[in-house]
């Protein structure tokens, strides 16, 4: 909680997860993977344009026209895939329907999102956390880069749901907390801590928020 402290008053709310709908969101988090978010702006102002953003368009949407609509994405082919999995697990098992969806216990819908292909821990959570507002903490690489850096409890080889257990047995079960915390991380990592970090100038370099050394 002191480096969210930090991180919050340093960098303020960032306001995510950009999008206007959860729909939306959920498009935004498989149109993510291995891109920039410029390139997933692009590609979801291309499915705007050509009103896609809906679950019935893109249900019915065929494979080839949507990979060419989120070229900008980049992986476009593989991402329409994933995209066209998606939509067949929501209409197959929650008609179409997103608030039947999140109305599912939360565990049993990440199990069966994580059993989508191409849909990984890392987007099941940030579906669950920043489109059905489910108290999930969502990690990443950014994450595992700065607290292995600050010897907190991260090793190298330790795995997602390590990492993950260990902010969410340490935090309060706060939704909100979550969002920001994990927004705020990336922005920490995409500014400050990147491969060279710049310790320098970054607002969580101070040695309290460092452990002396690794576990
Ligand atoms: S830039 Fe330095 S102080 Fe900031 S998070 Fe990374 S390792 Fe820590």
């Amino acid at each position: 909680m002191l480096i969210y402290q930090r991180l919050y008053d340093s960098f303020g709310p960032r306001g995510w997860w950009p999008g206007d709908t959860p729909f939306e969101v959920i498009v935004g988090a498989i149109l993510t993977q291995n891109t920039s978010w410029e390139n997933v702006e692009k590609a979801i102002t291309r499915l705007k344009r050509d009103s896609l953003l809906h679950p019935e368009r893109l249900y019915c949407i065929e494979e080839p026209v949507l990979a060419e609509t989120i070229r900008p994405s980049g992986y476009y082919n593989i991402k329409a895939r994933r995209l066209k999995k998606f939509m067949d697990f929501l209409f197959g098992e929650y008609e179409g329907n997103l608030s039947l969806m999140f109305s599912e216990d939360m565990e049993t819908l990440r199990d069966k999102m994580l059993g989508i292909n191409g849909i990984g821990p890392e987007t099941a959570d940030s579906i669950l956390l920043y489109a059905g507002c489910k108290p999930v903490f969502v990690v990443d690489a950014y994450t595992r880069r700065v607290f292995s850096r600050h010897n907190l409890f991260i090793s190298a080889n330790i795995g997602y749901h390590e990492i993950q257990d260990l902010f969410m047995k340490n935090l309060p079960k706060d939704v909100e907390l979550y969002n920001e915390y994990h927004a705020l991380i990336v922005h920490l990592g995409k500014n400050f801590c990147k491969k060279r970090p710049n310790c320098t100038i970054c607002p969580i370099s101070s040695p309290e928020f460092f452990l002396e050394s690794p576990l």
